[in-house]
């Protein structure tokens, strides 16, 4: 089969791999379609570690071509979503709901063979605690791919704990800040600030239903949202770019006792001042999600189908063959989200 293999920062080739069997309480899935994630883009960057030689991509919808002997949770010909997540399911925190906290935690894309391949192999443990999430076969299998980015940022929203009627500022409208949007909007989330240098972004944010959508080198967005919230702040911000600044930005506008998600991974080395004092008399939340549990892999799979503006997401469909420059794209910060698609063998 072919595959997009990881060397290193900067290296990533189209190559042919062999097709791996399927063992006991495995399952082989045939991709359809894969997505491309910014973690992806730290990996390439040299921002995130993964080992070399893995196919990379952690985002990924296909059929399920075989199962291994005592796998009964999805058949053959079954549509499947990929949580990429391979728990161990016996530590303190798999044990607790928690599987994107695992002490023993690999990933498929980092550790393992990941989703930019002709075929998945979705070892045991990551079946056993199922993390392949059967989807209905009249799913667009690009819309399918994502679930994994919409776990992700239903699993912040929540931590954050937006209600209804609640007010959330998003630094960053790339995608991730884009599937904030469309699920805040889902959850009744009153009004949406949101925050990007790019205009064209903007604008897909407008379309999108953002309360307002500004350029922060031409408005203030402290005045923006003081102005929307009458002078309170917003109930939580998301941070969903990697800059020290736009975690500033996140505390600066939000409420007292307000939740400040530092949603995006940030280099390594960063480092953030914050004056104590203001967390201590606001009673400020400052936290970070990365993944999420397989609870909300569940709910996302099925709040995907409900949110037909997905679709806008997606801006361009590739083959695996141009799956390369689908890294250099992002990086120059073209177009939102890629999907590679796979043909029928
Ligand atoms: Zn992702
Ligand atoms: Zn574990």
């Amino acid at each position: 089969m072919k595959a997009c293999i990881f060397y290193e920062a900067g290296n990533v080739k189209v190559e042919e791999i062999p097709t791996p069997d399927v063992l006991d309480g495995q399952v082989l899935v045939k991709t359809q379609a894969a997505s491309i994630c910014y973690s992806d883009i730290r990996v390439f960057r040299g921002l995130k570690s993964a080992s070399s030689g893995v196919a990379i991509g952690h985002e990924a919808a296909g059929v399920v071509a075989a199962v291994g002997k005592n796998v009964s949770s999805v058949t053959p010909g079954q549509l499947v979503s990929v949580c990429p997540i391979i728990p161990c399911g016996g530590c303190y925190f798999c044990l607790r709901g928690l599987q994107n906290r695992c002490e023993h935690r690999q990933t498929l894309g980092y550790q393992q063979n990941g989703a930019l391949a002709e075929y998945i192999l979705a070892p045991e443990g990551l079946v056993s605690m199922g993390h392949l999430l059967p989807l209905d076969n009249s799913i667009d299998p690009a819309i399918a791919a994502m679930v994994e980015p919409f776990a992700c940022a239903l699993y912040s929203l929540e931590t954050c704990k937006l209600k209804p009627g609640g007010t959330v500022t998003i630094i960053g409208c790339g995608p991730m800040g884009l599937i904030h949007l469309l699920i805040a909007k889902q959850m009744g989330a009153s009004k949406i600030i949101m925050s990007d240098p790019v205009e064209e972004r903007l604008q897909i944010a407008r379309d999108l239903g953002a309360t307002v959508a500004i350029n922060p080198n031409e408005i203030g967005l402290k005045e923006v949202v003081g102005e929307l919230t009458r002078g309170i702040g917003s109930d939580l911000s998301i941070v969903s770019v990697g800059d020290v600044s736009a975690v500033e930005d996140g505390i600066r506008v939000t409420r007292k006792q307000g939740y400040i998600n530092i949603f995006g991974g940030l280099p390594p080395g960063s480092e953030l001042t914050v004056d104590p004092n203001q967390i201590h008399y606001d009673e400020l939340f400052l936290t970070g999600t990365q993944n999420a549990p397989t609870e909300h892999y569940s709910r996302a799979a099925a709040l995907l189908q409900v949110l037909p503006e997905t679709e806008k997401l997606i801006t361009s469909r590739v083959p695996l063959v141009n799956a390369p420059d689908i890294f250099t794209q992002r990086i120059a910060l073209q177009g939102l989200k890629t999907i590679v698609e796979f043909p029928e063998i």
